[in-house]
């Protein structure tokens, strides 16, 4: 395919973004939360319904598998548009703004959702030029639900390469930004409960006070990952609750302390779990007290396969041209659970800018206010379609 002919897909893709709109502006209306989304499944049915796709409903959740078989065999890619919604209310004062309390789609999965159905359109139009399979994943719960994890859990078809596009308010409409490697890091939560024994805070010489050693462990905490986590290879740790005590006079029995961890390789990520386990274990000791620490591990790293990265930015420049695509400097420290879909297959997830016209100041995803640019929903349609089209030339090729 020629370059001429990314021109006319782009031009296809606006063909189809009445209907891309239409059906983000509906999904949005109706936002749902986690792993059960049945209303947002129907509308993906609904959209797909006439095309010439094999349709795998999921039990465990309400993923849809929709998997296209091009006119010849050849390798598989997976393009991945994630559903959910988040648990906050919505102050767009959009005219299809959130009609359920509490529940706003400000991540941007209705836009996800809307321009891989517009993708499954514009590729089942090309059917006939396809080498290969497409298996379009519509995955609920990633925000916190590991939908991704609970799919490949029940079973998805083989793919040899992924691919996924996440909105981004920030960067300017008609631009991409990626990188290779880890793009988005793992992210991981710990409580902890320093135990002492309680008394009257004018004796604390009959008590063992958990609040000095809780104290303690924040500061020696900060400290470790200053000092033994490499700065070329960062982590964050931050305590974001503490809770502990009833009363000026009384030293309580017990402190509770919670916080996150972000790493960008596996490596660092062990390390700061070990050095987590060690330093509180090592203050209790010092203090007399007791700690409990519970450590629930979320979503690993999220690693762009370099090769594929590569291969995307190039499709990515023939698209929107050399201006439209930029190389991030550094990855985002939030995590994505499209990183479980990397693990299993080489592929890449890129930023895709919806900056509104004019905004000099956007809302970011996860805003009350998030606002998107739905004109760059037709450049993510016409994206998606084309690393499809690229993929099945250059695996034919080589
Ligand atoms: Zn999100
Ligand atoms: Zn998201």
């Amino acid at each position: 395919m020629a370059m001429g002919d990314l021109k006319a897909l782009l031009a296809a893709a606006h063909a189809v973004q009445p209907e891309v709109v239409s059906l983000r502006r509906r999904i949005h209306a109706e936002p749902e939360l986690g792993l059960e989304l049945p209303a947002t499944r129907a509308k993906i049915l609904e959209a797909l319904d006439g095309l010439p796709l094999e349709i795998a409903l999921h039990e465990s959740c309400s993923g849809v598998v929709a998997t296209l078989r091009g006119a010849a065999d050849g390798p598989t890619l997976l393009l991945r548009g994630d559903m959910d919604a988040l648990p906050m209310p919505e102050d767009t004062g959009l005219p299809f703004r959130s009609q359920r309390e509490g529940v706003m789609h400000a991540c941007g999965h209705d836009s996800h959702v809307a321009m891989l159905a517009g993708a499954a359109k514009l590729l089942c139009e090309r059917r006939e030029s396809l080498r290969g399979q497409v298996v379009f994943l519509f995955q609920p719960g990633e925000e916190g639900f590991a939908g991704a994890k609970l799919m490949l859990e029940e079973g998805l078809p083989n793919f040899d390469s992924a691919f996924a596009i996440h909105i981004s308010p920030l960067l300017p409409c008609g631009t991409i930004a990626t990188r290779p490697g880890p793009i988005l890091a793992s992210a991981d939560f710990f409580e902890c409960v320093v135990r002492g024994r309680g008394g009257h805070a004018s004796m604390p010489h009959d008590c063992r006070d958990p609040i000095p050693a809780a104290a303690e462990m924040i500061g020696a905490l900060q400290t470790f990952v200053g000092r033994e986590v490499p700065a070329s290879d960062p982590a964050v740790l931050s305590v974001s609750k503490i809770r502990g005590g009833t009363a000026a006079n009384v030293i309580p029995e017990s402190v509770e302390l919670a916080g996150t961890i972000r790493a960008l390789s596996r490596q660092t990520r062990e390390k700061v779990h070990e050095g987590l386990h060690r330093v509180i274990a090592g203050i209790a000791a010092a203090h007399g007290v007791e700690a409990e620490v519970d450590l629930q591990l979320g979503y690993p790293v999220t690693e762009n396969d370099a090769a594929f990265e590569g291969f995307a930015r190039g499709v990515g420049r023939e698209l929107l041209g050399p201006a439209g695509v930029f190389e991030m400097p550094a990855p985002m420290m939030g995590a994505e659970d499209f990183s479980y879909i990397l693990q299993r297959a080489p592929g890449a997830m890129v930023f895709l800018g919806v900056r509104p016209e004019g905004e000099r100041n956007p809302a970011p995803c996860h805003s009350n206010r998030m606002l998107l640019a739905e004109e760059g929903m037709a450049f993510g349609a016409a994206l998606h379609t084309a690393v499809a089209l690229r993929f099945f030339e250059e695996r034919a090729r080589a």
